[in-house]
């Protein structure tokens, strides 16, 4: 855990040391008592739709999965709600606009390098465009899902995009709109 590193309190500067707070073993400052509690991320990803059916993905610049193809996501600022994260990641890595239609997945990743983190999976709905790569994403495309990549990361595949094939609840997601 990153927070047993941690050797200085983030608010007063002084040392910090382990001590049983809440039953179990935290760093907690030995001057202004704050204790550094450790609590997984928030983050927010759009399974994103086209009006022809398609799945807005990019291609990670970074770790974890790097080089693998992924539905857009990312970490949600303090001052934002989720819906509010997935529009804004989606925008920053691909360029494009996104209406949030509704949740339909809270993924735990435990095992994330950087932090745990809960993410928030929003099916959303775009007019389309081209998409252009932003930050964190080496390439962003449509595909449809005759044509999906063979290897996602995360929990995509089975999952998430699993959902929208036959058979699964988000299938009827599929069909044209007017
Ligand atoms: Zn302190």
């Amino acid at each position: 855990m990153w927070s047993r590193r941690a050797r200085f309190c983030p608010l007063c500067s002084s040392a910090l040391a382990i001590r049983e707070v809440g039953g179990r073993p935290r760093p907690r400052c030995l001057e202004c008592r704050f204790v550094l509690y450790e609590n997984p991320a928030s983050a927010s990803a759009g399974l994103v739709l086209d009006p022809d059916g398609r799945v807005l993905l990019v291609r990670r610049a970074i770790e974890p999965f790097k080089g693998l193809w992924a539905i857009p996501a990312g970490y949600q600022e303090a001052d934002e709600d989720p819906p509010a994260a997935v529009v804004r990641e989606v925008r920053e890595e691909t360029a494009i606009d996104v209406r949030v239609v509704r949740l339909v997945d809270l993924i735990h990743v435990p095992d994330d390098a950087r932090k745990p983190a809960n993410v928030a999976v929003y099916l959303c709905r775009s007019a389309g465009g081209a998409p252009r790569p932003g930050h964190d994403a080496a390439e962003a495309a449509w595909f449809g899902l005759d044509e999906l990549p063979g290897e996602l990361g995360f929990d995509n595949g089975p999952r998430i995009l699993g959902r929208l094939m036959a058979g699964g609840d988000l299938h009827h997601e599929l069909a044209p709109r007017s």
